[in-house]
């Protein structure tokens, strides 16, 4: 039971001089605390910190927790997230003492361990994608994407091909590729998709010239389709003098049955935190680890790991033909280690099932929805598809609203209104982890909204009904927001 007199700001539960905690007067002292700081840094006012008793505090918090919904409370279909659930040994092991008190500054001979775990897991990735080599730096996927868009831009200047400085990005992309390419200075340019949701190869054929650095691909893309065209794409961008750039935050269906590197991509990046299991979500921590083919490998960012000699790592700061620092250290390396406890404890027998099994679940439930869904790809699809809205448009009920209304069942809600391609969008991606009743459970659920569109379309449009907020201006909410707590009344 979530308690309203709790869930309030922590401020309003303020009472003055009400105290959760007292520390007593050190006798003797002479002030010895204070005068350890310099006066510059002393408060010349005092703080303005709520004052609350300690119970108030404990279930203040606990009861904010519960006001999360995460992968661990309940099914989380949200389509291009890969909001797969995280095994708990991975939390185990990325927490453990020693790995969680090591120093990045700590001597490479003192951290013998922590690098060979970051060398087997930079040999893992190469063998999943079919990459030569990879860096690990990264912090999220859209960081990975700057990275090896500074990899190509370097790979070109280094030719004396400086012209380039166009991207070709398909209009169903995810939105960090525009955004990437134009941090990476790069110009963005649009190709158009095919009613199937594949790329229009003339279309990308008219736009590559001798301006065109790479041609960014999402494979399956967002619409969980599978581009069937790759070779025959790789081969035109080659022949143009571009390079091939593959956004893997949608590796999941791939793992263990087609890789990258065979399909003739040269750069790509991997979403840790979204195919191998990390928790995510609001923010991170994420780790987008940027793969290379042959050939590539000197532009890859410092710090980098080497191995010299039979089993001494040694982290290598100063590599000159390297695009220079991209992070502080060698990534996040807590989530680098639950993505190698992932890999080592699926094996390579494990790895390969993920793909198909969350391409049949995706399947299932597109299948078991497409009568009351309108489904403007048929199937089948990859790991995802997306409806567009219901069947039935008369009612006035939109994606938005069973969106909201799934949350009154303990769902959470499907991505909305992404891909771009469709009105009313509604990307669903159920992942490999789910058992078929939680599937039948949630396609129960998305037909009685169908149902009750139909009978009582207010229900669904003043939904939800059930959560602790209903309707907040999600444009003012992300234009102007109130990040930190202020006093409206004074
Ligand atoms: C999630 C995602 C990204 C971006 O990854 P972040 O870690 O959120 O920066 C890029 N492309 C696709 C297709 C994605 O699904």
């Amino acid at each position: 039971m979530n308690s309203k007199l709790y869930n309030r700001l922590i401020f309003e539960l303020s009472k003055d001089g009400r105290r959760g905690f007292m520390v007593s007067e050190c006798k003797g002292c002479n002030g010895a605390v204070e005068a350890n700081i310099p006066a510059s840094m002393l408060r010349k006012s005092t703080a303005t910190l709520p004052e609350v008793d300690e119970p108030t505090v404990v279930r203040h918090y606990t009861n904010m927790s519960t006001n999360n919904f995460g992968v661990d409370t309940g099914f989380y279909p949200l389509g291009s997230c890969t909001m797969k659930y995280n095994p708990k040994i991975n939390e185990l092991l990325a927490s453990s003492g020693i790995v969680r008190d090591m120093h990045p500054l700590q001597p490479a001979a003192t951290a013998q361990g922590a690098l060979r775990l970051y060398d087997i897991l930079q040999k893992a990735l190469c063998e999943i994608g079919g990459m030569a080599e990879f860096t690990l730096n990264p912090y999220a996927g859209a960081h990975g994407e700057l990275t090896g868009l500074m990899v190509i831009r370097a790979y070109h200047a280094e030719r004396g091909d400086a012209a380039r400085t166009k991207v070709i990005v398909p209009d169903s992309a995810h939105g960090t590729n525009p955004a990437s390419a134009a941090v990476a200075g790069l110009e963005v340019v649009e190709v158009r998709s095919l009613p199937d949701g594949t790329i229009d190869v003339d279309d990308l054929r008219s736009k590559l010239d001798e301006n065109v650095a790479v041609v960014m691909l999402t494979n399956p893309n967002t619409t969980g389709m599978f581009e069937r065209n790759i070779p025959a794409i790789a081969e035109v961008v080659h022949a143009a003098g571009a390079l091939l750039y593959y956004d893997g935050a949608n590796l999941n269906p791939m793992l263990g049955v087609a890789r990258p590197g065979d399909m003739g991509f040269d750069v790509m990046h991997i979403n840790l935190h979204k195919t191998f299991s990390t928790p995510h979500g609001g923010g991170g921590p994420g780790a987008g680890p940027v793969g290379v083919r042959a050939g590539l490998e000197k532009y890859l960012p410092n710090p980098r790991v080497v191995k010299s000699g039979t089993n001494d790592f040694q982290v290598v700061t100063d590599s000159d033909t390297a695009l220079g620092r991209i992070s502080l250290w060698l990534g996040n390396y807590t989530v680098l280690r639950r993505a190698l406890a992932y890999i080592l404890s699926m094996g390579s027998e494990g790895l390969s099932q993920i793909g198909p099994l969350a391409t049949l679940a995706a399947n299932y439930v597109m299948e078991s929805l497409k009568d009351l869904y309108e489904l403007p790809i048929p199937g089948p699809c990859k790991h995802e598809f997306v409806f567009d809205g219901l069947k039935d448009k008369s009612t006035g009920v939109t994606t938005l609203n069973i969106a909201k209304r799934l949350l009154d069942h303990g769902f959470h809600a499907p991505t909305i209104y992404f891909p771009l391609l469709f009105h009313e969008s509604l990307m669903i991606e159920p992942t490999e982890t789910e058992s078929r009743d939680t599937l039948d459970a949630f396609i129960d659920v998305m037909k009685a909204i169908a149902t009750e569109a139909s009978c009582a379309p207010e229900k669904v449009k003043q939904a939800p009904h059930s959560t602790p907020m209903a309707h907040p201006d999600e444009t003012e909410a992300a234009m102007h927001p109130i990040l930190t707590w202020k006093d409206l009344t004074s």
